[in-house]
């Protein structure tokens, strides 16, 4: 991400604020989207994740008002939304029947999160105009909804004087996902937005919520994170996510644990005399990833980023033969990657489509664009769309 579309994203967020409200916004926040390097289908099963926060980041413009109202409107859909502060309990938690468009829940839900968790009532705070611009793509598997909720929270948080840490703002911002917009997310996308560190990653225990910083050091080696936005969105993803969560909790009670985490690699042999195929492939994938996210903190501890390109496409393979959730394309854009010289790649996120990574060198981008994008001509797919992310700092103030 260049400064000059960081500056052009501070100036569209601030340019629909005066829009909005006819006068400049007292400041500018922002917070980061975020990429999984590895860990995947692991979160509800209690494991280990590692992802990080990306160069791309939602804006919000904002200043307080006088009148215990909030309104929020985004560059996606200008029409703003208002409501009274006092009126969001009854908003929240949603019933299913959203009674706000379903873009604005996220905001504002952020909002209604954050009075319950600074145990704020409607007349202790200060009413806020709240205006959007991002240049976190939606949907591509960076996390726009956590991006959105990163910024809302730290905006907010300035706004109405709070010190909330980042674990704090990420469970502000699930708390909304989950009750105000009705999405069943884990917390590992608002922890990688609020926690994120330059050239670092989040190593996250999902079942204890305790996050460590590891170094990355992709920079100092010369590394670079290549993203391939296959395009792709399937529509049995919700289907194949709710199978697979069901197959990992038959995993887990027939090996009469609380949850997958509680197999260990050397458990898998007597896995395998228990259940049927299918099942024991998606819990050889959960027990098998949760290793490999342990062996990447180790390997990028004691040996540097080059030590982990293995674990990312023994990742990949898991996640194709046993866990069945990639596709052609995802399949094209990493083989593709590594026969150009890639040190490693893997389809990232939930899979049936979106997003593959690859660790480059830097002298190699180009060879690996090219690559993958001859190969997806070949194969007769839609163009993908590539691009590097450097992993990055959490929320800031940006004006
Ligand atoms: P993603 O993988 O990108 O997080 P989600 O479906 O979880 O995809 O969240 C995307 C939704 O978040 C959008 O449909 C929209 O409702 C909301 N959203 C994200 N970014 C913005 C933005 N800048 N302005 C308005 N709404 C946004
Ligand atoms: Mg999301």
């Amino acid at each position: 991400m260049t400064e000059s579309s960081a500056a052009s994203s501070v100036r569209a967020a601030r340019d629909l604020f005066v829009d909005l409200t006819g006068h400049e916004p007292e400041s500018v926040w922002s917070a980061p989207g975020r990429v999984n390097l590895i860990g995947e289908h692991t979160d509800y099963n209690d494991g280990f994740v590692l992802p990080f926060a990306t160069p791309q980041r939602t804006r919000v413009a904002v200043a307080p008002r006088t009148d215990g109202r909030i309104r929020v409107a985004s560059t996606f859909d200008p029409e703003p939304v208002e409501v009274a502060l006092a009126d969001l309990d009854a908003l929240f938690p949603s019933d299913g029947a959203p009674r706000v468009p379903e873009w604005s829940a996220y905001p504002l839900g952020v909002a209604w999160a954050l009075m319950h968790a600074a145990s704020l009532t409607p007349d202790a705070v200060t009413g806020v105009d709240l205006a959007f611009a991002s240049d976190v793509p939606v949907g591509a598997g960076l996390s726009s909804s956590a991006a959105l909720e990163g910024a809302t929270a730290a905006a907010l948080s300035a706004a109405w004087d709070l010190s909330l840490d980042g674990a704090t703002l990420a469970q502000v911002g699930r708390r909304a996902e989950n009750e105000a917009v009705g999405a069943p997310t884990g917390i590992m996308d608002q922890m990688a937005s609020t926690l994120g560190q330059p050239d670092a990653a989040i190593f996250l225990d999902c079942r204890t919520l305790e996050a460590q910083v590891v170094d990355l050091g992709f920079a100092p080696a010369g590394l670079e994170l290549v993203v391939i936005d296959t395009r792709v969105k399937h529509a049995h993803s919700t289907g194949g996510y709710g199978e697979r969560r069901a197959s990992c909790e038959q995993g887990a009670a027939i090996m009469g644990v609380p949850s997958l985490r509680d197999v260990s690699v050397a458990d898998l042999d007597r896995a395998q005399e228990l259940m049927d195929d299918v099942t024991f492939r998606r819990v050889r994938h959960v027990v098998t990833e949760n290793q490999r996210v342990l062996d990447t903190v180790e390997a990028l501890r004691t040996d540097g980023p080059r030590a982990i390109g293995g674990l990312l496409d023994a990742s990949h393979a898991s996640m194709r033969d046993d866990f069945e959730i990639s596709v052609p394309e995802l399949d094209t854009a990493v083989e593709a990657a590594v026969a150009a010289g890639a040190l490693g790649a893997r389809m990232t996120g939930g899979g049936f489509g979106g997003s593959a990574i690859a660790l480059v060198e830097h002298d190699r981008v180009a060879q690996v664009t090219e690559a993958v994008t001859r190969a997806f001509d070949a194969a007769g797919f839609t163009a993908p769309h590539i691009f590097t992310v450097s992993p990055s700092a959490g929320p800031a103030r940006d004006a």
